[in-house]
């Protein structure tokens, strides 16, 4: 991929407009979950198919939430039980929450 160019469209990434088109169509779901030593962790899923997307909002929500979390393979997981405050967040960027 050349830098600055969208893959998808092949428009410079200032004109491109992919991503935006793709927020409103992407359904994401919130989920929690527990991981090891019972620590509950909130769960981003449906951008297993977009992971570069995944991981540029991983690191949003993380900054947005000030908390840990990683964006790898598409899964995007944050630290505690922020389900109400990602859903928002998720929201205010344009996706679509379930
Ligand atoms: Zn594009």
């Amino acid at each position: 991929m050349i830098a600055g160019i969208c893959a998808t469209c092949g428009l410079p990434k200032e004109l491109c407009v992919c991503e935006d088109l793709g927020r409103e169509t992407t359904l994401l779901t919130v989920d929690l979950d527990t991981r090891r030593y019972g620590k509950a962790v909130t769960v981003v899923r449906g951008l297993e198919s977009r992971p570069d997307e995944a991981a540029k909002l991983a690191r949003e929500l993380k900054k947005g939430l000030a908390t840990g979390g990683s964006g790898k393979d598409g899964l995007i997981v944050l630290q505690g039980d922020r389900r109400k405050d990602v859903v928002r967040l998720l929201q205010q960027k344009g996706y679509t929450v379930r």
